[in-house]
C-alpha cells in the first residue's frame, strides 16, 4: 500500500486557510476533510505542488504566492448586469463566482463584487486574488482513484 501524495491518488485533506493578518478565512475543522484527486488542477498549483510526496500523518505549513494561488488583481473595469440576466433559482451575491461568454465564445471566470438594487458588478478578480495564502495541511488519508475517477478528474 502505497500511501504517498502523488498523481491520481484520492487525497484526504485537513486544512487551515489564512492571509498575512492571521485572518482564518477556510477551515476543515469540525468538518469532514477536503477529498480530491492529485494531479488533476482541483487545488490552487501552489498548494498541489507542495503537497506532491507527502505522506499520510504528515503536517506542513505551505505559503502560497498570489501568483501560484488565486492570481495578482488584474485592473479591469467592473461589468454591469441586472439582476433579472440571471436564472430565476440563482440569488447573485457578492464575492459568488459565473461564467460569462465572450462575444467571441471565450468562457471566462469573472466574480461578484458587490449588487446594488437589480444591478450586479462583477469582475475578473477572484475575491482572493492579491493575497498570499498560508495554509496549514495534514493529510489524512491517500487511495488509489478508480479509473472512473481518473476518466472524470475527480472524486467519486
Ligand atoms: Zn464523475
Amino acid at each position: 500500500m502505497n500511501n504517498t501524495v502523488e498523481k491520481d491518488k484520492v487525497v484526504s485533506l485537513d486544512y487551515t486557510l489564512k492571509l498575512d493578518d492571521g485572518r482564518v478565512i477556510d477551515s476543515s475543522e469540525g468538518k469532514e476533510p477536503l477529498q480530491y484527486l492529485h494531479g488533476h488542477g482541483t487545488l490552487i498549483p501552489g498548494l498541489e505542488k507542495e503537497l506532491t510526496g507527502m505522506e499520510v500523518g504528515q503536517e506542513k505549513s505551505v505559503v502560497v504566492s498570489p501568483a501560484d494561488g488565486y492570481g495578482e488583481i488584474v485592473d479591469a473595469d467592473d461589468i454591469v448586469l441586472s439582476v433579472n440576466d440571471f436564472p430565476p433559482d440563482l440569488t447573485p451575491i457578492a464575492g459568488m463566482g459565473v461564467y460569462l461568454e465572450s462575444p467571441t465564445g471565450q468562457v471566462k471566470p469573472f466574480f461578484i463584487t458587490k449588487v446594488e438594487g437589480d444591478r450586479v458588478y462583477m469582475n475578473e478578480n477572484h475575491p482572493l486574488a492579491g493575497q498570499t495564502l498560508h495554509f496549514d495541511v495534514q493529510v489524512v488519508g491517500v487511495r488509489d482513484a478508480t479509473p472512473e475517477e481518473i476518466a472524470h478528474g475527480h472524486t467519486h
